[in-house]
């Protein structure tokens, strides 16, 4: 008699039923809902097919829709693979080569067929026509496993050159797995699948756009066409997501930043920003707004070289590990006598900054420390410079140069997790101002590592603790740690339920050690300090970004470059106009005339378009009255008012919140 296989669910059940059967087999005697619903099956932890034999006793769980994140990335992992298909199906010759989900969806990089033009745009709606028939036709998904010979031997018989090619470079001998959709087309994939075609919901995908690729991202290789598309499990989900992605479209920073006149970016400086008043404005607001919070924090504001030369780098460790990303410049000097060239310092480079962590360090180190003077907390609203790949720059969100709200705490052992608690509740109260709702994440130590695991335990429960003595909660993401220390990360949720990545704590005893940073302890005995990274914007570029895209470019009053324009009606108004805006300004709010001899509803149109918070709109009557006609912002009607009572709201909108609470 064989011996059954002990099968454990999730409730504690244990089934036993013969070899051969399948995490199918047990859906199915579990009742016929579940047979239907079941979409792939999690064995011993591993996500596997349905129809997949069991390898012996196991414990599983069989996925559905429900299980939400799963669903969907096996969804779109197929969806990938429908594309691809209906590509070839479409046009016999198109080469394909890999396509794999993403955050919303999934691409494939194919190459269409000699003497045809690359596919585009206009070819996108008979894709995903094709796409929804072989959807339909419900094609079972099937696993098989190859011999690498046999598969070479098969793409070079259907000239798919591309994939030979990766075939040929595996293992020799190594056993690969194909999947087959019906019985008439079929990829190497590691898997898992859908059962069959039809579990994607033909109405809950589209193809969204087309872009140039090269095979193996190397731009010497043959260019390809990659088709993305956005994948979902029901069309509601799909209709969320395109309403998501017009929503973030009206709030781009950079379509929004042009409309605003805030900044603007150019080829001759990548990645750099030029900040126009406007823009600017926003940022001295919020730079102001961060002293106050830092200073009322006990933080002291240090400000430190740009350029330090390569030894100091070196020492740091930068030079080893992320000289790729720094701006390098040589240690030159110039040769006044014309003609002559510069006459370099052999072997003596210099670099800009790519972080401020060395630098102050280089300033605590001076003279002695006593453990009485600890913590020590530095500020800098540093600037560094990053090296980034062009195609890697967005906007403000991305760029190679930026300012961070940094600072570093040097503390001892014993203070930690009260300065973590400490900061935890600054960074809350900063948020809570810009009306964001966060989650905290730890990420714990990665595999590459400095440091023992005794400390790593420390370090880690550190964090942990000064989560709990705040009473927070948290998600831990094991192996995102630094390489030196563990983190806590704010993850914003803006106005459309995009989250962001701003705010981190990091708790660091690696660099005090590089450095050699030390303090006298009580015991007369010279210490290592532990240093604490951390942010809370993250950059002022970025934070700006997300700030213009939350509040659709509505910001505060407090933040609006420009609070209130007053705008004539008719010439017989520009004194008085002026006179406005003269008590605006003496009672500090940010104002501009607009006498222009354009009609009221075109200035109106164009202050809105700016963001503008108020017009406050005059003519004859207001000058008669001494009043005002205050529009507001997205508002219908307009509010007739004395002067003085404009400017008291006016006054009382703009007030930072730190300084409101008052
Ligand atoms: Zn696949
Ligand atoms: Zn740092």
């Amino acid at each position: 008699m064989t011996e059954l296989l002990k099968i454990s669910l999730p409730d504690g059940s244990v089934r036993e039923v013969p070899p051969g059967s399948t995490p199918a087999d047990i859906a199915a005697a579990i009742g016929p809902g579940l047979a239907k619903a079941a979409l792939a099956a999690r064995v011993d932890g591993e996500l596997r097919d349905l129809d997949r034999p069991f390898d012996g006793d196991a414990n599983l769980a069989l996925i559905t829709a429900r299980d939400e994140a799963e669903a969907l990335e096996l969804a779109r992992h197929d969806y990938a693979h429908v594309l691809a298909e209906a590509v070839q199906a479409l046009w016999p010759g198109t080469q394909i080569t890999f396509g794999p989900a993403t955050d919303d969806g999934f691409y494939y990089d194919v190459k269409a067929p000699e003497g045809r033009e690359p596919f585009g745009m206009d070819d996108l709606p008979a894709i995903e026509e094709e796409m929804r028939r072989i959807i339909r036709a419900d094609k079972p998904l099937r696993r098989e496993v190859w011999s690498r010979e046999d598969l070479i031997a098969k793409w070079a018989a259907e000239g798919e050159v591309f994939k030979a090619e990766w075939a040929k470079e595996l293992p020799e001998g190594e056993e690969l797995t194909v999947y087959w959709s019906g019985n008439d087309w079929l990829d190497m994939c590691r898997g898992p699948h859908l059962p069959s075609t039809g579990k994607l919901d033909p109405d809950a995908f589209k193809l969204m756009r087309v872009a140039g690729a090269y095979w193996r991202g190397d731009q010497n290789n043959a260019q390809l066409t990659r088709i993305y598309g956005t994948g979902w499990l029901n069309k509601k989900q799909l209709n969320a997501h395109l309403t998501r992605l017009e929503e973030a479209a009206k709030r781009d920073h950079r379509k929004l930043g042009r409309e605003m006149d805030l900044f603007h970016l150019q080829e001759e400086a990548h990645g750099s920003v030029f900040w126009h008043p406007k823009g600017y404005r926003i940022w001295r607001e919020l730079e102001a707004y961060m002293r106050r919070k830092m200073d009322g924090a006990g933080y002291r504001e240090i400000k430190t070289p740009q350029v330090m030369d390569a030894r100091q780098w070196e020492q740091s460790g930068h030079w080893g590990k992320y000289r790729e990303n720094m701006f390098v410049i040589p240690d030159e000097v110039p040769n006044t006598q014309e003609g002559a060239e510069l006459v370099s310092k052999d072997a003596d480079w210099m670099a800009l900054k790519p972080m401020n962590c060395p630098a102050h360090v280089l300033v605590f180190k001076q003279g002695i420390t006593s453990y009485r003077d600890l913590p020590i907390r530095l500020g800098e609203m540093g600037c560094c410079h990053r090296n980034e790949p062009h195609g890697a720059l967005h906007g403000l969100m991305r760029v190679r140069q930026f300012t961070q709200d940094d600072a570093h705490i040097f503390c001892t052992e014993g203070q930690v997790v009260s300065e973590v608690q400490a900061f935890i509740a600054l960074a809350d109260s900063v948020y809570k101002d810009f009306g964001f709702t966060y989650d905290i994440k730890l990420a714990l130590r990665p595999e590459q590592r400095f440091g023992s695991d005794a400390d790593w335990d420390k370090a880690e429960q550190e964090l942990r603790d000064a989560l709990s003595a705040n009473g927070l909660e948290w998600e831990e993401l094991p192996g995102e740690g630094a390489f030196y220390a563990p983190k806590l990360e704010w993850h914003l949720t803006d106005a459309i339920g995009r989250t962001w990545q701003v705010g981190t704590i990091q708790s660091d005893r690696v660099l005090p050690e590089r450095l050699d940073a030390h303090y006298i302890g009580e015991d007369g005995e010279k210490h290592r300090p532990v240093m604490l990274h951390r942010a809370i914007f993250g950059s002022y570029e970025r934070f700006i970004g997300i700030l213009i895209e939350h509040f659709a470019g509505r910001l505060p009053a407090w933040l609006a470059p420009v609070q209130a324009v007053v705008a004539t009606i008719v010439s017989d108004a520009d004194g008085y106009a002026g006179e406005v805006a003269a008590q605006l300004k003496a009672a500090g709010i940010r104002v501009e005339t607009d006498t222009r001899n354009e009609k009221i509803n075109y200035k109106v149109r164009e202050h809105s378009l700016a963001k503008v918070p108020h017009l406050l709109v005059v003519g004859k009557r207001e000058a008669e009255e001494g009043t005002v006609a205050v529009r507001t912002l997205g508002a219908e009607h307009q509010k007739v008012m004395p002067l003085a009572e404009a400017i008291a709201m006016l006054q009382s909108e703009g007030t930072p919140p730190d300084l409101a609470a008052a």
